[in-house]
């Protein structure tokens, strides 16, 4: 899952179809148009990772299963395939009147009951043995869904029923960046001739989802958070000055903090990772620039914490804050930088 509009402040109404909808419709309702669902399906990482979580052997086989944010109805595709004895799926985009087609093509109609509306506000007629949903956002958390997840679990799982995935983990390390740096940020101070830092002061303060490359990363990758799906609460929503510490691994200069997850199911033994070392996935990497750069000497220490919460206006965004301390040879400073992702 991934847009960077919210998919959720105004759904279209009832009467409203695919066919019919305007790119004003479209705005609030991005999950209903195909091209989010043809990026996500074509990431093969992403995609494989859930067939074979979902088809390895005892998982679905004979089970109820709950398929939370359907959108073209592929995971409870292959919950059917693997054998699964009846699937829920529940889905609040119009993408659902797709989902229903498709099931219908696939000959499924019969397996896979799709549920139009909001998890938090339809009703599952039976309780589930198991729960799959593909629920996270850039930096992880970007848009949320993960309480839509908790939600559902909490009202509609058996006890002792799985989730897929279970585990979550988010990490931090730190890159070389100067000419994307220069180009993204300093650039705005330069605008044929005229000065618009104000803007290079904002673009700084959004984390900037791209890829990185592996050669740029400088230090270890340090935890921030193990997310355990089959347990978080909407607590776990909130990340409260998590601690981390990165040691270079040469002597380089570090422009920004880079994030990323890796995405497990553990009882299928299937593991995915969005770290800059592995394929690419759809949802890149998170870049949090310094306002200034840090010259690091191989084994020098960066001493951190950052803090994630859903913004208090609107919780599908993200409010950040990075306080680091550093002292190399070359340099002693400490600082705190906020982000907003939005
Ligand atoms: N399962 C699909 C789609 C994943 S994207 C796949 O793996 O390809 C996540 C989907 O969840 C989106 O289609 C979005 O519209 C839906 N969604 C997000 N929050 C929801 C909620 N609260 N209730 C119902 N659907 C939701």
């Amino acid at each position: 899952m991934t847009e960077m509009t919210d998919g959720n402040t105004t759904a279209p109404t009832e009467e409203l179809s695919v066919k019919n909808m305007t790119a004003a419709d479209y705005y609030f309702d991005s999950y209903s148009h195909f091209s989010i669902h043809e990026e996500m399906l074509k990431d093969s990482v992403r995609t494989e990772s859930y067939r074979r979580a979902i088809m390895a052997p005892g998982i679905c086989k004979d089970k109820i299963v709950l398929d939370v944010g359907c959108g073209t109805g592929i995971l409870s595709m292959f919950a059917v395939k693997a054998g699964a004895k009846h699937v829920y799926a529940i889905e609040c985009a119009a993408i659902i009147d797709q989902a229903r087609e498709i099931v219908r093509a696939n000959g499924m109609a019969d397996k896979i009951t799709l549920i139009k509306g909001k998890v938090e506000e339809v009703e599952v007629p039976e309780k589930v043995d198991v729960l799959i949903s593909e629920w996270m956002g850039y930096f992880l958390m970007y848009e949320s869904m993960l309480s839509s997840v908790i939600y559902a679990r909490d009202k509609w799982l058996k006890p002792g029923g799985l989730v897929l995935p279970d585990k979550c983990t988010l990490y931090i390390n730190a890159i070389e960046d100067a000419d994307y740096k220069a180009a993204k940020i300093d650039w705005w101070g330069n605008v044929y001739g005229f000065n618009m830092s104000c803007i290079g002061d904002i673009a700084i303060s959004e984390p900037l989802v791209d890829t990185v490359e592996g050669r740029q990363v400088v230090t270890n990758d340090a935890i921030l958070k193990v997310y355990d799906i089959a347990h978080a609460t909407s607590a776990d929503m909130v990340m409260e000055d998590s601690a981390f510490t990165l040691v270079a691994q040469r002597e380089d200069d570090i422009h920004a903090f880079v994030t990323f997850f890796d995405v497990q199911f553990t009882q299928s033994r299937v593991r995915f990772s969005t770290s800059p070392a592995c394929k690419y996935t759809h949802w890149k990497q998170a870049v949090l620039y310094l306002t200034d750069a840090l010259r690091m000497r191989e084994g020098e220490e960066i001493h951190g914490t950052l803090s994630c919460r859903p913004n208090a206006r609107n919780p599908r965004d993200l409010d950040i804050d990075v306080k680091y301390e550093f002292k190399g040879l070359y340099q002693e400073t400490s600082g705190e930088q906020k982000y907003f992702m939005r």
